[in-house]
C-alpha cells in the first residue's frame, strides 16, 4: 500500500497515523479530531541574520560564549553540516519559505521581490489549523503573506528605536530592536490560545552588519583580545581569480562607518550617552596610535569581531528569555525550536567579512534543534541538511504532506535517530548576485562529506577544488592537480546530475 493511501485509509478509520520515527503524524486538520489535533507540535523558528557557526560556542567557537543557545544544542540536536545554497540575505529567506531553489522561487539576488501569491510553508500550515506569525527582520521586498500575524521591520531594519511594519500598518519603536522583536514574539505567544498549535517564525537583524551593539553589551569584551583567524592575512596564492577579484576584506572594504567612527542616526539622549562612553575613548586611542598596514588590519578586525559578538550577546539573552518562556507556560515539552542563520559569515577568515562564496565560513549554517518530547538531548548529526529542507520538515512535523513541488528533504526522522537509509551524499550551490555590491563572481559547485567543486562563470570560466580533509580552510586548490584529475570527473557527473535534479539550467553548462 503506498503511504497515501495508507494515511488515507487509516483517516477513514479515525486513526491516528504514527509514522516510522515516531512523531505523531497527524493527518490534515479537515479530518483530524480536536484530541488529535491538542498533541501536534508547536514551532519555533528562530533566525538570526548572518551568524556564523564559528560564533556559538557549543560549535567549539574560540572567542564566545552563547549560552542560552547552547541550550538548544545541550537540549537537542546539533547539525555539523548544515548549509545554504545561494549565501546571500534575501535569497536563503526565501529558499527557507518555499523549499525552492533560487531560480525557481525567483529570487536569485538580493534586488528581486519576492512573489508573495506562491505557495509557502507558513501557508500550508495555516491551512492545517496552525496558528502562524512572522516577527522581526523579513527583508524580502513584499508583505509576508501565510501569518495571523506580522510585525516586520521594513527592508534592513534598524538596531535602534526601529520602525516597524505591523499587518501593513507602520509604527516606531524606542529601544534596541533584538529586545523589541523578542518583546513581540513573547506577547504573540502569550496571546494564543491554550492547545492551538502554532508556528512563529522569530528572525532577528543582528548580527547583520554594521553590527550595532545594544546598550547593555556596548563595552563588553574591551579588556580583551580576540584570537585572529590563523589566514587573516590570506594573499590568495594558489586560488583564482574569483578570490583575488572581491570587495569584501576587512583591509580594503571595511568603511570607518563600520567601524563606528559615526553612532547610529536618531539616538535618544540616554542611548547616545552610552554611545559616546564607549565609543568615544576607544576612537580616540585609535587616532593617537596612528596605525598602518597589518597593525590597522589587526584593529580593524578587533573592532569588527567584537561589535560582531556584541550584537550575538544580544540575542543570546533574548532566545533565553524566549526559551525561559516555553518553560514556565509548560510549552517546552511539545514545541519543536530551530535556532540557525540565514547563512554563515566571514568572520576574518580569508581576511574577509561578508558571506556570498561557497567556501565553508558561509556555506554552513548553524543549525540546532530542541524538542524534549521527540530528540534525544546532546545529540548531533553529521548529515548534510540544507536551508532547502526547513519546510518540508516543519509540514512533516505539522502532519502535513509536503507538495511534490518542494526540494528539500524532511529532517524528522534525522531528529529522532532514524535518518533515510538514502540521505543525500552531496549538496548543490548556486550563488548569482554578480555584478553586485562585494564583487563576488557568480558560480555554482558541488561539496560532498570531503571534497569541494566549484565552478566561477560569466565574466570568469575557473574551476576550483578543495580537498577538505587535508585543506579545511581552502587555502589550496587542487583543480589542476593530476592525483586528483577521477575525482575531478566524478564530481562533474554529481554536479551535472544535481544540476539536472534541481531543474537548474541557468549559469554555464558544466
Ligand atoms: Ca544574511
Amino acid at each position: 500500500m503506498k503511504d497515501q493511501t495508507r494515511r488515507e485509509f487509516l483517516k477513514s478509520l479515525g486513526f491516528v497515523a504514527v509514522s516510522a520515527v515516531g512523531l505523531p503524524a497527524l493527518p490534515n486538520s479537515d479530518a483530524a479530531g480536536q484530541a488529535s489535533r491538542k498533541n501536534r507540535p508547536n514551532i519555533i523558528f528562530i533566525m538570526t541574520d548572518d551568524h556564523a557557526s564559528h560564533a556559538l560556542s557549543c560549535y567549539g567557537s574560540k572567542i564566545n560564549k552563547t549560552p542560552n543557545l547552547d541550550r538548544i544544542a545541550n537540549e537537542g540536536m546539533l547539525f555539523d553540516n548544515s548549509f545554504c545554497t545561494n549565501s546571500i540575505c534575501a535569497p536563503c529567506r526565501a529558499v527557507i519559505l518555499t523549499g525552492k531553489y533560487s531560480h525557481l522561487n525567483g529570487v536569485i539576488d538580493n534586488r528581486q521581490k519576492f512573489n508573495p501569491s506562491q505557495q509557502t510553508f507558513p501557508k500550508l500550515l495555516q491551512k492545517a489549523g496552525y496558528k502562524t506569525a512572522m516577527i522581526g527582520k523579513w527583508h524580502l521586498k513584499t508583505d509576508p503573506t501565510g501569518f495571523d500575524y506580522w510585525n516586520v521591520l521594513p527592508g534592513q531594519g534598524a538596531y535602534y528605536n526601529p520602525a516597524m511594519k505591523e499587518m501593513g500598518q507602520q509604527k516606531k519603536y524606542t529601544g534596541y530592536t533584538t529586545d523589541i522583536i523578542t518583546d513581540h514574539a513573547l506577547k504573540w505567544l502569550k496571546s494564543l490560545k491554550p492547545q492551538t498549535p502554532f508556528c512563529l517564525m522569530y528572525q532577528h537583524k543582528a548580527p547583520h552588519r554594521r553590527w550595532e551593539p545594544g546598550p547593555k553589551h556596548l563595552t563588553m569584551y574591551d579588556d580583551v583580545t580576540m584570537p585572529e583567524p590563523d589566514n587573516l592575512f590570506d594573499d590568495y596564492s594558489n586560488r583564482g581569480r574569483a578570490a583575488k577579484e572581491q570587495d569584501m576584506s576587512i583591509a580594503k572594504t571595511m568603511t570607518p562607518n563600520d567601524l563606528k567612527f559615526t553612532p547610529p542616526r536618531g539616538l535618544m539622549p540616554e542611548q547616545q550617552k552610552l554611545w559616546d562612553a564607549a565609543y568615544g575613548p576607544k576612537n580616540e586611542a585609535f587616532k593617537k596610535a596612528n596605525l598602518q598596514g597589518k597593525e590597522l588590519v589587526r584593529w580593524k578586525y578587533q573592532r569588527y569581531i567584537k561589535d560582531y559578538l556584541r550584537c550575538i550577546a544580544s540575542v543570546d539573552d533574548n532566545v533565553g528569555r524566549v526559551l525561559d518562556y516555553l518553560d514556565e507556560s509548560d510549552l517546552a515539552e511539545n514545541t519543536v525550536v530551530f535556532y540557525t542563520s540565514d547563512q554563515g559569515f566571514y568572520l576574518g577568515d580569508h581576511g574577509w567579512f561578508d558571506k556570498r562564496f561557497m567556501y565553508e565560513e558561509s556555506l554552513r549554517m548553524p543549525l540546532m534543534v530542541r524538542c524534549p518530547k521527540h530528540i534525544k538531548a546532546g545529540s548531533t548529526s553529521e548529515k548534510i541538511v540544507l536551508n532547502l529542507d526547513f519546510a518540508p520538515t516543519f509540514l512533516d512535523i505539522a502532519g502535513v504532506e509536503a507538495p511534490a513541488d518542494m526540494q528539500g528533504e524532511s529532517i524528522r526522522g534525522i531528529l529522532q535517530g532514524k535518518t533515510p537509509g538514502n540521505w543525500r551524499k552531496s549538496m548543490y550551490y548556486h550563488y548569482y548576485e554578480y555584478p553586485g555590491a562585494h564583487s563576488v563572481k557568480r558560480h555554482y559547485g558541488v561539496r560532498t562529506g570531503r571534497y569541494k567543486l566549484i565552478r566561477f562563470y560569466q565574466d570568469i570560466d575557473e574551476w576550483e577544488l578543495y580537498d577538505l580533509a587535508k585543506d579545511p580552510r581552502e587555502m589550496k586548490n587542487v583543480y589542476g592537480d593530476a592525483s586528483y584529475a577521477d575525482i575531478v570527473q566524478e564530481l562533474k557527473a554529481e554536479l551535472k546530475q544535481l544540476r539536472r535534479k534541481y531543474k537548474d539550467t541557468t549559469g554555464s553548462p558544466v
